[in-house]
């Protein structure tokens, strides 16, 4: 029987559809060629909000209590402490477990592939498969990442950023005993650090800049951080991702819907890339069963907003000669810092 949904891609966001679509009872296959539990480049910071969508849909992965958020750099520290929740800490491989027990444990149907082809017909979606043969389907939400093949086949790329503008992220764990329950972001002169507990005895690191880019020296360059972290063996091997700003011309082509990074991202400065692609999984559910493309446009705008605003302004001041004014100013105004802060976490 064919499925009423294919989601394509078993990362978060494409679990978290899968997910909602069977919590409406909706028949879905997810396609995945990679066996779990995946890890990838992240901060791995689930803000409050993105605990909340978890727990509304019944996972709640292990990790390490996240109180809020601190911005440092050599003269200044600001700190704001999440208004009304904690967030978590979680290790990327924990979280993907997590969503994928709770994905099986609802029936959604697995095929290990990778999506080779997409065409559509009527009321018909036609994927092609790696594995050889085809899957027809009525809808399909493509959530297969930043470089997302879906969104290229069906002619939906955005204009790509310019050479030297373009940002990288990279991440490493160090087997430390976490320090605090915020999440630092230090600024140092041309990237930042972002540093998150996500167990016992155990911190990531998240690196974001330009090429060249190398956690080692960009630790190295950050004295408070770098005496954090001396001795500390390296316990994962680095892992990349980039150029994090990515644009899609539209959300949607007939009956498919781009979700989380495939729909489009700016970037990790602001760690909110999971909050937003839970609350686009929602909405692309929602349509799916309203059977209205416009109403997922309308609702991926909506729930896009603070994150392409702010988080735009903030990496263009970032690249700006305001950037060694940026936690200063911060830290002369915790308010609008926190209230930033909130906007972008709950
Ligand atoms: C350095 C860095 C730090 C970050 N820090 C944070 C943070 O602290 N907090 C936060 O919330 N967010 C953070 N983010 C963002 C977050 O990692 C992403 O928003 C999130 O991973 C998006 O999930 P996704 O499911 O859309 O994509 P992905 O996790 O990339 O999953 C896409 C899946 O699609 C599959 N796929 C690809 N092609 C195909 C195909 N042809 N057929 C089938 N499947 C396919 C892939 O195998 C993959 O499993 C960070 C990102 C970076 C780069």
């Amino acid at each position: 029987m064919s499925p009423q949904l294919v989601v394509v891609g078993g990362g978060p966001i494409g679990l978290a559809c899968a997910i909602e679509a069977r919590m409406n009872g909706l028949e879905v296959t997810l396609i995945e060629p990679r066996a779990g539990p995946i890890d990838k480049a992240c901060g791995e910071g689930l803000m409050p909000g993105s605990l909340a969508a978890l727990h509304r849909i019944g996972v709640d992965p292990p990790g390490r209590r996240l109180d809020g958020i601190a911005y440092l750099d050599r003269d200044a520290r600001v700190e704001h402490f999440f208004a009304d929740r904690p967030g978590r800490g979680v290790r990327r491989t924990v979280l993907h477990q997590a969503l994928a027990e709770r994905a099986e444990e609802l029936g959604a149907e697995r095929i290990p592939a990778k999506v080779a082809g997409i065409s559509q017909s009527g009321d018909a979606v036609e994927l092609s498969l790696s594995s050889g043969g085809t899957l027809l389907a009525p809808w399909v939400i493509a959530a297969d990442g930043l470089h997302s093949p879906v969104r290229r086949m069906l002619g939906l790329d955005g204009r790509p950023q310019s050479g030297t503008r373009r940002r990288f992220g990279l991440r490493k764990h160090f087997a430390v005993e976490p320090w605090s329950s915020l999440v630092e972001v230090h600024w140092s002169h041309g990237a930042e650090a972002y540093v998150t507990p996500v167990a016992e005895r155990l911190v990531g690191v998240a690196v974001l800049g330009g090429r060249p880019l190398d956690v080692d020296e960009v630790v190295a360059g950050i004295p408070e951080l770098a005496a954090r972290l001396e001795g500390a063996a390296a316990v994962t091997e680095p892992r990349g991702a980039g150029p994090l700003l990515q644009r899609a011309r539209s959300r949607s082509s007939g009956r498919v819907l781009l979700a989380g990074d495939a729909s489009g991202y700016v970037d990790a400065l602001t760690g909110e890339g999971m909050r937003v692609g839970f609350a686009q999984a929602r909405a692309a559910i929602a349509a799916v069963r309203a059977g209205s493309t416009e109403q997922y446009e309308r609702a991926w705008r909506i729930t896009t907003r603070d994150f392409r605003l702010l988080t735009s302004a903030l990496v263009l001041a970032s690249r700006s000669r305001f950037r060694p004014r940026i936690v200063p100013t911060a830290a002369r105004r915790p308010d609008l810092f926190g209230s930033i802060v909130e906007r972008l976490s709950s």
